[in-house]
């Protein structure tokens, strides 16, 4: 048995200062007592969470089954459009990348990507980021602030309304986009929460993955969680020190603290670890780091995920070549790793893996 250590409240810092929080903060028992606070009854809660997640009103005044003193006061007091649309761009595979502006000026990018098997949203979760991975473009203007949870669920709700004009809908998140979803831990699980109700967008927990760089203290609080979402950890390297180099959060959080809290979470949840291999060419892309890196996580009910790195113009990593990363993923499957090749889209428009950049200045349009 591993035990996990003692939990400490979490921190909910660095939030947004708005007078009016946006309304898809709320969960649908938030909304219930909303309500009651009120002085109405406590299906009007309901009846709000299907006016946002069923019909995708734009505004309070078409909620029409609500006393109009109700609709006043939802006006006065939430944003209903905490997201503004400033560009939407289409690949040539489909993939869609959108850049919305909150309503302080900062901007964020959301990608729709589509497959056989139904639309899958990359959402972001902090205007920036502050793990500062040498190869990610996320990170290079650092952290301005983290989304508030209906920041995070509007980006679905917006990319849902595209959908709808084609009779189609989101299937499958992934928590994936700029930031460090477990540094925003508590408006993160606000938002999957109120995203998986049945009554709203009603997205599975099994199509839903949430990926980490490895806060550790956060990865024992997500074990405990019960809610059975997927989970991806990028590990890059099973070597402290390339690790490090390619992740200086590995300095607080070594390999070995991390792979304590992996073992931990699958003790408590039982359900398979995603880990995110990058191949930077030159650095953690041989045949040995593949032994070193099966070695490592042999223990663990998992799958690998490798991701050819993309280029970010101010980084300076090369891709491994197309015979490196095959003998890599050979090596990986005869030490008995199951790991597949991350299919690439969105290439053209920037929307790949680590592409995606926070804009930092209020004024930046993003074209
Ligand atoms: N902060 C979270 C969520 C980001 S997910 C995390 O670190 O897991 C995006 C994935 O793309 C991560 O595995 C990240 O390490 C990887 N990534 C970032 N920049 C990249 C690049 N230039 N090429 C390939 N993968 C990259």
């Amino acid at each position: 048995m591993i035990q996990r250590p003692p939990k400490k409240p979490i921190k909910n810092n660095r939030q947004p200062d708005f007078d009016q929080p946006s309304i898809y903060s709320l969960s649908l028992s938030d909304l219930e007592d909303l309500a009651i606070q009120w002085g109405e009854d406590k299906y009007r809660g309901a009846q709000i969470f299907e006016w946002l997640y069923t019909h995708r009103v734009d505004s309070f005044q078409d909620m029409m089954n609500l006393p109009k003193s109700m609709r006043e006061a939802l006006d006065a007091s939430y944003s209903i459009d905490p997201l503004e649309t400033v560009v939407k761009q289409e690949s040539k595979d489909g993939t869609m990348k959108f850049l919305f502006r909150l309503r302080d000026g900062y901007t964020i990018e959301t990608v729709l990507m589509r497959h056989d098997y139904g639309n899958s949203v990359c959402v972001t979760t902090q205007v920036g980021c502050q793990i500062g991975c040498s190869f990610c473009a996320s990170t290079l203007g650092g952290l301005k602030r983290n989304l508030e949870a209906g920041e995070i669920v509007s980006q679905i709700v917006q990319i849902q309304k595209v959908l709808d004009d084609r009779d189609e809908r989101v299937s499958s998140v992934v928590i994936m986009g700029i930031g460090e979803p477990f540094e925003n831990y508590v408006q993160m699980m606000q938002f999957l929460r109120i995203i998986n109700h049945d009554d709203g967008l009603n997205i599975g927990a099994r199509h839903i993955t949430v990926s980490t760089s490895g806060i550790v203290p956060r990865i024992y609080d997500f074990a405990d969680e019960d809610i059975q979402i997927n989970f991806a950890v990028s590990l890059h390297a099973a070597d402290n020190d390339i690790r490090t180099r390619l992740m200086p959060i590995n300095r607080a959080y070594d390999i070995d603290k991390l792979m304590e809290s992996l073992k931990y979470y699958q003790q408590q949840t039982n359900r398979r670890i995603t880990f995110e291999y990058g191949l930077f060419g030159g650095v953690n892309d041989q045949p040995e780091h593949a032994r070193e890196l099966s070695e490592l996580i042999k223990d663990l009910k998992c799958h690998v995920n490798l991701i050819p790195v993309n280029h970010v113009p101010e980084r300076n990593y090369v891709r491994t070549s197309r015979d490196d990363i095959f003998s890599f993923l050979e090596t990986l499957n005869e030490c008995g790793v199951n790991a597949t090749l991350r299919r690439e889209q969105g290439t053209d428009i920037d929307a790949a893996c680590g592409q995606l950049r926070a804009k930092e200045s209020k004024q930046e349009t993003g074209e």
